[in-house]
């Protein structure tokens, strides 16, 4: 057993976020400290933040090791946090001091900042009482003892402040300065809900029955778009907070909407905390501190939501689980929805997973058994799946520079004329993909990475998306020198935009891309506008397809359907289909049907005909039997090695050095490819080459990949990666 309080002057073993490669010793301060505590230690001329996490080694001489410095706030890291971070780490072979910044991203950490609060003197009444001061005094003893700021309890109680100044004038309230953070206001799960439906209310009902049983599971929650996902899961929300504990709802960012939020405080009776990219240090401190005491009961946040310090977890939902940003890209490389079950497996909480369109990994553990599988057959309401048809584009005669077809203007006329909604659909960011020199036939590409610059007239400017590197567009090519000669080639939804402004001129188009818009907030708030009917025509990329109700949308018009089908990559299938049924999903959410046109040129792809037929089962079962033909996940295990550096001839020295020496590797029986140039061979100037791995489904791989890569050492600029369950392959 590690103990877990430790005297003044005993060792301890403190992480650090500093890349290290082990905890080091220090001695604990003055009147001790506790196991997971957080601690300020000296790092040679620095102070850093750490965390206990043991016993000291004892490997140094004791009269050199130094002391912690002092202890930074009364409560320590969980037993279950350190656990979760340790195994995680383990999981995805991150250094643990990675793992933790990931856990002490906002620490709210010792006392909050100060800030003037009002509170109630007494009970006695003002001298001069008017209707606006019996208000706010009402309100204040509803409330108890909480604190407000003046202007907080301005707006809450409604009056002006002066009516409060008034008041401290009086002596009836009190101004002072109080650390205390503003608690979250309690949800009350008690409320009516909606009436569910009979599915509904059976899957409602199971999930909230696991909650109650406090043990671990996972269930798949498949229902196709608008069949009331949500609504089952907030009864699981409910029945998780009925039970004391607290609850996590992960969203794919751009779903975090205030319509969402809504329809969650319509249920609670309150606003839940939200943690995103776009709060404030100062509020996610609060909300980390609010978390840890059990004062925020739900919170609906972003994937790096999973990492914060809960007291009491009893639910975590992970919705549209299939969504490929659950998966961080950089920095520490792991799968939310992933973490989540393991968090979830550590705390005895249940975990559910929802979507329309699940992964197949999710779909295969739920074959298996792993996973509780409960379907939502219909939509909800009058609402039916769309009609789905394709338009050949074989036979189009489009002039240059014209990607609607016939066909789909006139479907477009035709809701246009009743008053309806049409999307049309196009997975391009920015105006054109290829910016080429009609006389040379030079590509612009960005100097840093292997990707061609994509121009965005909308910041009159060529950016690459791999590096986000923005130069002005040449009117001279940069190869052959030739003048006026650069033309855009393709569409992006920009371009496709000025088309259908062309097309349909009496109509207001919104083009819809995460990068026309300053910030998420006013992204959002474009959102909301068209949803409430402010366009007529909307154009979108991929972010259009999560979450977003548009009710009087009744056409959905895929420009290229064919799009991610090419490549070698495995998962292709897959996420076309999930992508397909998702913007077709956005159609005809309402009363009033909806239909979803494919342009291809490729109408007897299967993918493209299981996309039409709808038979998802069916679908699923002929990527698994392919998967597992392959022994590709989720029938194997894999994983990524990228190597990176700035010389392209070193990085591929050490790939070739790994390639010769794969001895622990091939005692687990796993094999490995490459080394090849990673999907993306060069990013910001370095070069990256990439090995994959390859293991059967027992396979301890982590411990094979672990020992195999130690053999290298990587000098000066090199860096290595480790990818497990790449999103490629
Ligand atoms: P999903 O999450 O599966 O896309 P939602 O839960 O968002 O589906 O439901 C789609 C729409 O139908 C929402 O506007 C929701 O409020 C409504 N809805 C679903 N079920 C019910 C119900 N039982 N009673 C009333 N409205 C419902
Ligand atoms: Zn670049």
């Amino acid at each position: 057993m590690v103990p877990s309080f430790y005297d003044e002057g005993a060792l301890v073993a403190v992480l650090t976020t500093q890349p290290l490669d082990r905890a080091l010793d220090y001695k604990a301060p003055e009147g001790g400290c506790h196991l997971g505590a957080f601690v300020e230690v000296p790092l040679g001329p620095r102070k850093v933040l750490g965390v206990v996490w043991g016993p000291g080694k004892g490997d140094y001489d004791y009269a050199k090791v130094r002391s912690v410095l002092r202890v930074l706030d009364a409560a320590a890291m969980r037993d279950e946090m350190r656990a979760f971070l340790e195994k995680a780490a383990a999981y995805t072979l991150t250094p643990m001091p990675a793992m933790l910044r990931l856990a002490t991203r906002a620490p709210g950490l010792g006392d909050p900042p100060s800030m003037r609060k009002v509170y109630r003197r007494g009970p006695e009444e003002p001298d001069r009482m008017t209707d606006a001061r019996r208000r706010v005094l009402e309100f204040m003893n509803e409330y108890g003892d909480l604190a407000f700021t003046l202007k907080e309890l301005a707006e809450l109680s409604g009056v002006t402040s002066s009516v409060i100044k008034g008041l401290v004038k009086q002596g009836a309230v009190a101004e002072e300065d109080s650390p205390r953070d503003l608690p979250f206001p309690p949800m009350d799960p008690s409320r009516p809900s909606k009436e569910l439906t009979e599915d509904q209310a059976r899957a409602a009902a199971h999930i909230a029955k696991a909650v109650q049983s406090g043990a671990y599971g996972t269930t798949l929650l498949r229902g196709v778009t608008g069949s009331g996902k949500t609504e089952v899961y907030l009864e699981a929300v409910a029945a998780c907070l009925t039970a004391g504990r607290q609850a996590l709802v992960l969203l794919p960012e751009i779903a975090l909407t205030a319509e969402f939020l809504k329809r969650v405080e319509e249920r609670f009776g309150a606003r839940p905390a939200e943690w995103h990219s776009g709060a404030t240090m100062t509020e996610r401190r609060r909300i980390w501190r609010m978390v840890g005491q059990g004062n925020a009961q739900l919170v609906i946040g972003a994937r790096s939501a999973l990492f914060l310090p809960f007291q009491n977890l009893g639910l975590i939902v992970v919705d549209e689980e299939h969504d490929t940003s659950y998966k961080q890209e950089d920095g520490v490389l792991y799968n939310a929805r992933d973490m989540a079950v393991l968090r979830a497996s550590l705390l005895g909480a249940q975990v559910v997973l929802a979507s329309a369109t699940p992964s197949l990994e999710s779909w295969a553990n739920a074959e298996s058994g792993k996973y509780t599988r409960l379907d939502l057959e219909a939509r909800f309401g009058p609402a039916v799946m769309p009609t789905m048809r394709t338009i050949d584009m074989r036979g189009e005669k489009l002039p240059s520079n014209r990607w609607v077809s016939e066909e789909l203007k006139r479907a477009v006329d035709q809701r246009l004329e009743r008053g309806e909604q049409a999307m049309l659909f196009l997975n391009r960011r920015g105006y054109a993909p290829i910016t080429l020199c009609r006389a040379c036939g030079h590509q612009v590409g960005c100097d840093q990475c292997d990707a061609r610059m994509v121009e965005h007239r909308f910041l009159k400017r060529l950016m690459c998306h791999q590096c986000g590197e923005t130069k002005p567009l040449p009117t001279v090519c940069p190869s052959c020198g030739a003048e006026d000669r650069m033309a855009p080639v393709g569409p992006g939804v920009e371009r496709l935009g000025e088309e259908a402004v062309a097309l349909f001129p009496d109509a207001r188009v919104a083009v819809l891309s995460s990068d026309m818009y300053g910030s998420a907030r006013a992204l959002k708030a474009e959102i909301e506008t068209i949803a409430e009917g402010g366009a007529d025509v909307i154009i979108g990329t991929q972010l259009v397809a999560k979450g977003h109700n548009f009710p009087s949308l009744t056409l959905v018009g895929v420009i290229d359907a064919d799009l991610g089908l090419q490549g070698s990559d495995l998962r292709a299938a897959e996420r076309t289909f999930q992508l397909m049924r998702q913007v077709a999903g956005r159609a005809g959410r309402a009363e009033k049907p909806g239909t979803a046109m494919l342009q291809t040129y490729q109408p007897e792809h299967p993918v493209i005909r299981a996309i039409l037929a709808g038979d998802e089962e069916g679908f699923w079962r002929a990527e698994a039997a392919q998967r597992e033909a392959a022994g590709v996940p989720p029938y194997g295990r894999m994983a990524g090695i990228i190597l990176s550096g700035p010389d392209v001839a070193q990085v591929f020295d050490i790939a070739n050095a790994l390639a010769r020496n794969t001895g622990p590797l091939l005692r687990v029986g796993a094999q490995v490819f490459g080394p090849a140039p990673a999907p993306i061979a060069r990013v910001r100037g370095r070069h990256r080459v990439r090995l994959l791995v390859k293991a059967g489904k027992g396979v301890a791989l982590q411990g094979a990949i672990a020992q195999w890569v130690s053999q290298v050492r990587l000098k000066g600029d090199l860096r290595l990666a480790v990818d497990i369950d790449p999103q490629s392959f």
